[in-house]
C-alpha cells in the first residue's frame, strides 16, 4: 500500500521562507504537525536549513533544484522504506540473539561450577552503614553502669570489658563513657 502524497507538501518550503499569506501561513502551521508527508519535508528541510547555513560554497541553482526533487522524492515516499535495513526479518533475527544470549547466561548460572562465583558475587556487601542504635557488648566479667538523662548517656565501667557501638548522636547530644581512670 502506498502512503498518499500530500498536495500541499509543496506549501512547506513556502512557508519556510516567508512565501504564503497570513492566512495560508497560518493554515499550514496548523497542517504540518498532523501530516505525516508535510511533516517529513519540514525536517527534511531542517537539514538542508543547517547544511546551508554551514560555511560551504553556495549550491547552484541546478544543486538546489536536484536536492529540492529529492526532498520532496523522499518526502513521499512510503513510510516502511525509509528503513531498508531494519526489515522485519532482521529485526526477528536480532531478537533471536538478543534471547540466545539471555538465555545462555541463565543456563551459565545454572550449571554447577558457574553457580559459585557469581553467587558470591552476588552476596550483599558487608554493612558499613553507621549503627542505628547504641549497642553495649560487655565481657563475662564486665560490670558497668549506663544512665541516661535528657542529651546525655553515661556508661560507667568499673571492671572488666566493654564493646561500644555508639548511634550517630544528634545536636547537643552526649555520650561519654568513664572508667575509673578515664573519660572519653
Ligand atoms: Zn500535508
Amino acid at each position: 500500500m502506498k502512503t498518499p502524497v500530500c498536495p500541499r507538501v509543496m506549501l512547506v518550503e513556502a512557508l519556510r521562507d516567508g512565501r504564503l499569506g497570513p492566512q495560508e501561513s497560518a493554515s499550514m502551521e496548523r497542517h504540518v504537525p498532523t501530516c505525516a508527508a508535510c511533516s517529513a519535508a519540514a525536517r527534511e528541510l531542517d537539514v538542508i536549513g543547517d547544511a546551508v547555513r554551514a560555511p560551504q560554497p553556495p549550491a547552484t541553482p541546478l544543486e538546489h533544484q536536484r536536492a529540492r526533487l529529492a526532498l520532496l522524492r523522499r518526502a513521499t515516499e512510503p513510510a516502511p522504506a525509509r528503513a531498508p535495513s531494519w526489515t522485519p526479518r532482521a529485526v526477528l533475527v536480532a531478537a533471536a540473539m538478543a534471547l540466545a544470549a539471555v538465555l545462555g547466561w541463565t543456563g551459565a548460572r545454572m550449571m554447577g561450577p558457574a553457580t559459585a562465583p557469581i553467587a558470591l558475587h552476588m552476596r550483599p556487601p558487608p554493612r558499613l552503614a553507621p549503627a542505628r542504635e547504641t549497642t553495649l557488648r560487655p565481657s563475662d566479667d564486665a560490670r558497668f553502669e549506663r544512665t541516661r538523662t535528657a542529651g546525655l548517656e553515661v556508661v560507667t565501667l568499673s571492671n572488666g570489658t566493654l564493646d561500644l557501638t555508639v548511634r550517630p548522636l544528634g545536636p547537643g547530644e552526649r555520650f561519654v563513657v568513664r572508667t575509673v581512670d578515664a573519660e572519653v
